[in-house]
């Protein structure tokens, strides 16, 4: 009984090292292929490897959406790689790189705005107008030509909204 279970450990450890080596190859082929696809890009963006549910993803982080926009070529060749090397890694479906690897830049980080309560969430962009810039709420009217109204609280909560500039 011993043996046995001196065995199955020795299995399990064996698999570890073997996967991980396995990891480390096609961790390192991934990173020469960012090298290659982004060999004239500049600046050169930052590149991660994680896994999410046993498949490999892949976050390609540029400084602006210029840069981003700019990278195209680099940015579809870094895809065709990715697909090539990583196709036999889908564990439930088949691997797409396209699902895999995020190309990112930093304004989509910028939070989203927290509106007083979910029925405003839900009705700005329809009755309710809100300028990002000013943080200023109106309410649309129903008269054509007709500015919407500019409000100092909320019509369901109550919340006072921040003063207008
Ligand atoms: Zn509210």
């Amino acid at each position: 009984m011993t043996a046995l279970f001196s065995a199955l450990l020795l299995l399990i450890a064996a698999y570890v090292v073997f996967d991980r080596r396995r990891h480390a190859r096609l961790r390192a082929a991934c990173v020469a292929a960012f090298e290659q696809a982004y060999a004239t890009t500049s600046p050169l963006p930052t590149f991660e490897m994680s896994y999410s549910y046993g498949e490999p993803v892949f976050k390609v982080e540029f400084a602006s959406k210029e840069a981003m926009q700019a990278a195209v070529d680099a940015n579809a060749a870094f895809l065709r790689a990715i697909a090539t090397l990583c196709k036999d890694r889908g564990r439930k479906r088949q691997f797409k790189a396209q699902r895999a690897v995020f190309f990112r830049h930093p304004a989509d980080d910028e939070p989203v705005v927290a509106h007083c309560c979910d029925t405003m969430r839900a009705q700005v962009g329809r009755t309710i107008v809100y300028q990002d810039d000013m943080r200023r709420y109106a309410l649309k009217t129903s008269v054509v030509g007709t500015p919407a109204l500019p409000i100092a609280h909320c019509p369901w909560c109550g919340s006072q909204l921040p003063p207008t500039a």
